[in-house]
């Protein structure tokens, strides 16, 4: 297989749409953009060992590759439209690639993504995507618009992912259900794009809630505290890990790919009522305070450190 097989493999599966005016095969992609739209463009990189084991189904990271960038996407708000998918591969394997379509392509599906070029080299296994989506001016969800006195929110339940690095890291397999949340993180589009009109900032947690609701309050000028014990869990990781360590893994495991927003307390009803419209649970953690940093307490409102506060590459 050449690299003109493997693209021609890719090309054979994709499916498009009708604003896709030219799609693989020339030097570049022609897309139709709506007046009145802003695009939107996100790009995330996953690198063998350090964003997945190295176990890891060629399924599961294609799904996993698409997944993490449009969850930028719909941190933003926006509604997905297109993708770029830049492959480094260290063998032109068949049954390799057509694993990681079935994973990728079917989350593309589901949203009506259209993979629309890229690029195919020989290389240490690394996977580069690029997302376009697209989104109303006035329903942008940014990081730098939260303000005091806001709630913050979560989506979802927090540390699942993390738990099952930590399980793998012991040494064991990991329970089918964390693993899951590792391998096959749920973005959450839709019900971004809905809360993006009533909310006031967001971000999604890819390194930690802490950590990435610190990059809210950085970019908005404002603090924030949040109350250990109202962090979400799933049923699994509340049976798998005691109160302590579970707690370290919901406010700083990175992974989740679930959102993390601020808006006025005079939301909570509306905000209620989309959670019962999406089916998504949405957690109030905390709230947004005038001040720099995020500040945690426990049940007893005593200040909680957490051991490390989020994935920072070249840290160390
Ligand atoms: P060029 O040499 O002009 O960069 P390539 O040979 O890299 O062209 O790519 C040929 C066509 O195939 C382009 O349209 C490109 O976008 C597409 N393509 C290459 N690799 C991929 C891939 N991994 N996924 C989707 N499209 C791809
Ligand atoms: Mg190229």
């Amino acid at each position: 297989m050449s690299e003109f097989d493997l693209i021609g493999r890719i090309r054979d599966r994709v499916g498009s749409r009708a604003d896709v005016f030219l799609g693989i095969g020339d030097d570049a992609a022609l897309l139709r953009v709506p007046p009145g739209k802003l695009l939107v463009v996100a790009t995330d990189t996953l690198n063998v060992d350090v964003h997945f084991p190295a176990d890891t189904a060629a399924a599961d990271l294609g799904w996993k590759a698409l997944a993490v960038n449009l969850s930028d996407l719909a941190a933003m708000g926006a509604r997905p439209a297109w993708c770029t998918l830049s492959l480094s591969l260290p063998h032109a394997d068949e049954a390799w690639l057509d694993g990681f379509l079935d994973g990728f392509l079917a989350l593309a599906h589901k949203h009506d993504v259209a993979l629309v070029g890229g690029d195919t080299t020989r290389g240490p296994l690394s996977i580069c995507v690029t997302v376009h989506g697209l989104v109303d001016p006035d329903d942008v969800l940014r990081r730098d618009a939260a303000q005091v006195d806001d709630d913050i929110w979560v989506t979802g339940t927090l540390g699942d992912a993390a738990a099952a690095l930590v399980q793998l890291r012991a040494g064991g397999a990991a329970d089918g259900a964390l693993r899951a949340r590792l391998d096959r993180p749920t973005p959450r589009i839709e019900i971004a794009q809905a809360l993006a009109r009533i909310a006031h900032a967001g971000i999604d947690l890819s390194d930690g809630l802490l950590a990435d609701l610190g990059h809210v309050c950085t970019a908005s000028g404002v603090g924030a505290m949040v109350e250990l014990d109202t962090l979400p869990a799933s049923s699994m990781l509340a049976a798998r890990f005691n109160a302590e360590a579970r707690q370290v893994l919901q406010a700083s495991g990175g992974d989740d790919y679930e959102l993390c927003f601020t808006a006025m307390p005079t939301q909570r009803d509306a905000i209620g009522q989309l959670a019962r419209g999406h089916d998504v649970p949405i957690t109030r953690v905390g709230r947004i305070l005038a001040g720099t940093g995020v500040n945690c307490v426990d049940a007893h409102g005593q200040p909680w450190h957490a051991p490390r506060s989020g994935y920072v590459h070249f840290a160390d």
